[in-house]
């Protein structure tokens, strides 16, 4: 009975665990340190809504395989829904559900005109062909048509899906009769992409990296930093700080992970993978066990998953910084440990948030017609992350996610309250 149910229970899910667990746990207790109202907190909790849709892929031998796709829509106070799809094996709704809530606060927390969703397929990319991977994105596109749009909800690239993803759904969308560049970001630059969005989440990760690290007391110059994941957020932070004359000393991604105390060069690793060899064979770096965010160094950048910085990896790190690349990657208890040896942690929807900056910026070109220099898109993102950036340092490390989650759910509040949805007297108790 959704009477008696707890303010942060979904209906359907009543025993959340993982990524939507914590979310929930995060977002309770900054609720109710805000003094928020049950109602306000009901209506902040839930998502406008959740879509399932089901995909028969005819395979390439004939055979049919149905796919489960997910599109969920968090919150639209502040704008269109704005969120990345995620091709990736196991994904379900729980994750797409807390992955979308995450928009949310991002959104808001970085001032731009959006509210949050997200979006996934559970498949794997890696065991579908190149024709089967396209009929997948078709098949989600119009699945998931009637939902989207430039001023309704608007996809982006994730895990597991690029670049050419966003072509595909672009194209099902404008085959459809929907022909509105805006509709995705993350574009080709041919079909209106922006020039700095591959980059952005890596830049703007190494970009907060530098700037925490700095608050804390130290140079970026010949600083040790050790990276999980070599994909659009772990590559371009990697090759972000080794330009700005930091020495990476560890990198991982699902072959293993290497290290190099004197330092690796990513752009040279990343010309290895591109020719189909795996990182872990990389020559010149030794090979770790175990997690690479342990690795000795001094800023340690979760970039793959959700849940991989865990109570083990926390106890072993000697990383005095973490960024968090990744949506999710760090759990409460983990965290805890960390900020008990004071190690801080920039939360993900401050550190990964250039991203989603630099697709706001995509979409306002998509309206204007227009198609902006690189250097003035990537001034823009990161001017924009100074800001969110400045605004949160002036707190005591232990408090950023919390803090950061505050003014993104204040904010968000506030919006509700001006267009009526809640209360504009009962929505803070101060
Ligand atoms: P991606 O698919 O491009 O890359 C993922 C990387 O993680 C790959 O290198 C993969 O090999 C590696 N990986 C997978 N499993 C691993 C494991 N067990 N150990 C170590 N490495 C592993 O994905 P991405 O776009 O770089 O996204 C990474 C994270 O950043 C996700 O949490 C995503 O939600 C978040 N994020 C992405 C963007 C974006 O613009 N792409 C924006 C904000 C946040």
């Amino acid at each position: 009975m959704a009477a008696e149910m707890s303010p942060v229970t979904r209906p359907e899910s009543k025993q959340a665990t993982g990524l939507l667990a914590w979310e929930q746990d995060r977002f309770q207790r900054v609720t109710a340190e805000l003094g928020l109202d049950e109602a306000t907190i009901f209506a902040l909790h839930c998502a406008g809504r959740s879509l399932v849709v089901e995909l028969p892929l005819q395979r390439d031998d004939g055979s049919m395989v149905v796919l489960t796709g997910y599109r969920v829509q968090h919150s639209n106070a502040l704008g269109p829904g704005k969120g990345g799809i995620r091709f990736r094996p196991g994904v379900a709704l729980d994750d797409v559900t807390a992955l979308s809530r995450l928009m949310t606060w991002k959104t808001a927390l970085h001032g731009l005109p959006f509210g949050g969703a997200k979006g996934g397929v559970d498949c794997d990319p890696r065991n579908l062909s190149e024709r089967e991977l396209h009929e997948v994105t078709r098949l989600y596109t119009l699945a998931i048509l009637p939902v989207i749009g430039s001023d309704i909800d608007v996809p982006a690239p994730d895990i597991g899906t690029n670049e050419q993803t966003m072509a595909w759904m672009f194209h099902a969308a404008a085959e459809a009769g929907r022909s509105d560049p805006a509709i995705v970001t993350g574009k080709p630059v041919l079909l209106g992409g922006s020039l700095f969005r591959g980059a952005s989440t890596g830049v703007g990760v190494a970009h907060v990296a530098q700037r925490a690290w700095e608050h804390l007391g130290h140079g970026v110059a010949e600083s040790r930093v050790a990276i999980e994941g070599f994909g659009a957020v772990g590559f371009w932070a990697a090759d972000e700080l080794h330009q700005r004359g930091a020495r990476i000393v560890g990198l991982a991604d699902i072959s293993g992970a290497i290290s190099n105390d004197a330092g690796l060069d990513p752009a040279s690793i990343r010309d290895w993978t591109a020719t189909g060899r795996d990182l872990i064979d990389y020559p010149g770096a030794d090979v770790v066990d175990g997690s690479v965010l342990a690795v000795d160094c001094d800023i340690a950048i979760p970039a793959a998953l959700e849940g991989t910085l865990t109570d083990d990896v926390a106890t072993a790190m000697s990383a005095r910084l973490v960024v968090e690349g990744a949506n999710g990657p760090t759990t409460p208890t983990a965290e805890q440990l960390l900020h008990d040896r004071d190690v801080s942690v920039v939360p993900d929807v401050m550190a990964n948030g250039g991203g989603v900056i630099s697709s706001y910026y995509e979409w306002a070109e998509n309206h204007q017609r227009m198609s902006w220099a690189e250097a003035d898109e990537r001034r823009l993102v990161l001017d924009r992350l100074d800001r969110s950036w400045d605004a949160l340092a002036v707190n005591e490390p232990h408090n950023w996610r919390d803090r950061a989650l505050a003014t993104a759910i204040t904010r968000v509040t506030d919006a509700m309250a001006l267009a009526g949805q809640v209360s504009v007297r009962h929505h803070r108790r101060t």
